[in-house]
């Protein structure tokens, strides 16, 4: 399942209508600072990216820093170096600098924004649709479960545009953005991170169906819709249990999800009202 996640994963970093890897937004320095993490049910093994600029696939880096290294989180200049180091692909930033995202920044940039990759129109012509201004994130995340009941979660974006200081979202952070165990469910999530983090929402929806004996469903929907709606907590999770139950929840006008079970056939959504 971890293969999966990788692969799902890596057609969207190098898709430019995401934000994650190609697609990824822009920091206020005018620079892309991407994060990744990926985690796996079994052991919990996990391993995490924060504030890379070359790695052409952010969650490649992650899955690395898992299976080649002894740490489970590694940032900046140094995790760029690992990953050249262990082989991956590596790319110039100007790789990164798409004319969309950089039309997006100075915008953000020049009210003094932060901003997740959308704006407050929600007209929903194609264009907003594609390029996350109509109330979506472009974060991309995968859970998938393989047929021994092993569960993998994974999540990569560029965070969130026009962050300053080195700023690093929920998505790294494995139990905010990322989370995956067996014996409870797999879980990515996007929204405005520095609420993902302080309510360690990954892992709560674990918690619950663990220490509550809530479904993925009720758990999943408990956290975005009770806890963090509530709070002005903008952003959704995909979720799915060891039997393949999914709950993909979310808080806004709409989030980019789909999902293909056994019988092979996909499922696409935007808006709430696609069910
Ligand atoms: N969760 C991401 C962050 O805060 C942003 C997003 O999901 O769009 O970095």
């Amino acid at each position: 399942s971890l293969d999966a996640v990788e692969a799902a994963i890596n057609i969207m970093e190098d898709s430019p209508l995401f934000n994650a890897g190609k697609g990824a937004v822009f920091a206020n320095d005018g620079t892309n600072s991407m994060d990744a993490s990926i985690m796996e049910g079994k052991e919990l093994k996990a391993g995490a990216v924060a504030g890379v600029h070359t790695i052409r696939n952010p969650i490649d880096g992650a899955r690395a820093v898992m299976e080649k290294s002894q740490h489970v989180m590694l940032s900046g200049d140094g995790a760029d170096k690992f990953a050249k180091e262990q082989g991956l692909k590596i790319e110039d930033p100007k790789y990164f600098l798409e004319e969309k995202r950089w039309k997006q920044f100075q915008k953000v940039k020049a009210d003094d924004e932060l901003k997740l990759d959308h704006s407050s129109d929600t007209s929903g012509s194609i264009l907003d649709i594609e390029f996350g201004e109509g109330k979506k994130f472009g974060t991309v995340g995968c859970v998938a479960l393989d047929k021994y009941g092993n569960l993998a979660a994974g999540t990569s974006t560029g965070g969130m545009t026009n962050k300053k200081w080195g700023r690093i979202g929920d998505s790294p952070v494995i139990g905010a953005g990322t989370y995956a165990n067996n014996k409870t469910c797999g879980v990515s999530c996007t929204g405005h991170g520095e609420y993902f983090i302080r309510n360690v929402v990954a892992y709560d929806v674990s918690a619950l169906m663990e220490y509550k004996g809530l479904s993925v469903e009720q758990a999943a929907t408990e956290v975005v819709m009770k806890k963090l709606k509530p709070i002005n907590a903008e952003g959704g999770l995909i979720a799915m249990d060891a039997k393949g139950n999914i709950a993909m929840p979310f808080n806004t006008s709409g989030m980019y999800r789909a999902y293909r079970k056994k019988d092979g056939k996909p499922w696409i959504g935007i808006y709430g009202s696609d069910k």
